[in-house]
This record gives C-alpha cells, structure tokens and sequence, in this order.
C-alpha cells in the first residue's frame, strides 16, 4: 500500500463529529497550506430521530454533507471506513486499521474524540478516542507491532501530537476569530475549539 502525507489526521467517529470538535482549527491548517485528510469511521446511519428516513439513505446523506463540509474547510480527502454506526468495539482488526492509516498518512498531529469523557458519551466516541490514542502509541511507532505492514511497505511512524475534541481537561485552545464563521457554516451552531492536546507520549520518556 503507497504511502501519502498529510499534515493533519482527523479520525471522526461519525460524519458531523468534526464540524463540531475541530473545524475551526482545521480551516486555520488548511490556510497555512497543511494537508488535513478526514478518516470517518462510522456510516452515521442511527443518527436521526425521523423514522421516515432508511438508515441506507441517511448514511448516504450524512457521507455527502461530510464531504461538502469537508471541501468547505479545505480538507484534502475524505475516507470513508463505513463501519455501522453504533457498532464500534475496540478490538484488533479495528486497531489495525487505524494503525495501517497511520502509517500510510504519516501525520505530525492525530485528532479525535476525547475517550475519557465522563457519564453520557456516544459509546462510538468513546472507542474511537481509545484505538487511536492506542493505535498511536504504541502500535504505529513499534516496529514488530505488526511485521505485515512492514512487508506492505508501511513503516512504523511517531505521531507527534495528539489532539482530543470534546475533553474535560482542557489545556489548549486555538484561536479560531478568523475561520470562525466559516468553521460555523456547516453546522446550524457554532463550532469551540478546545482541546486536550497531548505530546507524543515517547516524548517525555
Ligand atoms: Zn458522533
């Protein structure tokens, strides 16, 4: 599998997720000219209170909002994993997948959905953050994590940071005055931009 570079990896549980967490900041990177790729891991396809709507059509809807939104902030490429939604678990054969996007992108900075998130979370948030944060460290740095990817050409790589959506302990926050109303657009609310941003963990060893 080729690898590709991108800047920034965004690994969204759901289509929208994004928009909410991190749009702001992601406007700011694409106009410093970084490559900001989009990784969704779910369909979305539980996401609406209107029975009227098959979760066949909503999936396809939410993946076409997502990449008009995406194209709106200047996200280079949108990965759809299609998983179901609502079916996330943190098992093996997902890690690897993240890992195997890892190592392809080679980004200097990983973000997704604070895992540690305390009482009412979506429970595919809660997996996301934590195959990520594990796929991160230490299953995309280590060499023999998996000997397989090697053999595809997809070399061990150091995510430089970590960046979280949605945390309780929040030590970063980016100052989005300029791309806010663009960052808002695809959302009906507005978007925050704060975060719990931890250092590669290797860092500090
Ligand atoms: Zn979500």
């Amino acid at each position: 599998m080729a690898e590709k570079k991108a800047d920034v990896l965004v690994i969204t549980p759901h289509p929208d997720d994004a928009e909410f967490g991190v749009a702001g900041t992601v406007v700011h990177w694409s106009r410093q000219g970084k490559k900001v790729v989009y990784i969704v891991c779910t369909n979305g396809d539980k996401g609406t209170d209107n029975i009227n709507i098959k979760p066949e059509e909503l999936a396809k809807i939410r993946e076409k909002e997502q990449l008009a939104a995406a194209k709106l902030l200047g996200v280079k490429e949108v990965l759809f994993l299609r998983h179901p939604d609502q079916t996330l678990e943190d098992t093996p054969e997902f890690r690897k997948e993240i890992v195997r996007l890892i190592r392809m992108y080679k980004p200097e900075i990983v973000v997704t959905s604070d895992p540690y998130r305390r009482y009412v979370w979506h429970r595919d948030h809660r997996i996301v953050g934590q195959v990520t944060l594990d796929a991160v460290f230490p299953y995309a740095r280590d060499i023999w994590a998996y000997p397989d990817l090697i053999d595809e050409g997809l070399q061990p790589h150091k995510v430089e940071e970590v960046w979280f959506w949605a945390s309780e302990n929040i030590n970063h926050r980016s100052d989005i005055t300029e791309t806010f109303d663009i960052s808002a657009r695809p959302l009906k609310s507005g978007s925050h931009c704060a975060h719990l941003l931890i250092p590669h963990p290797s860092q500090r060893l």
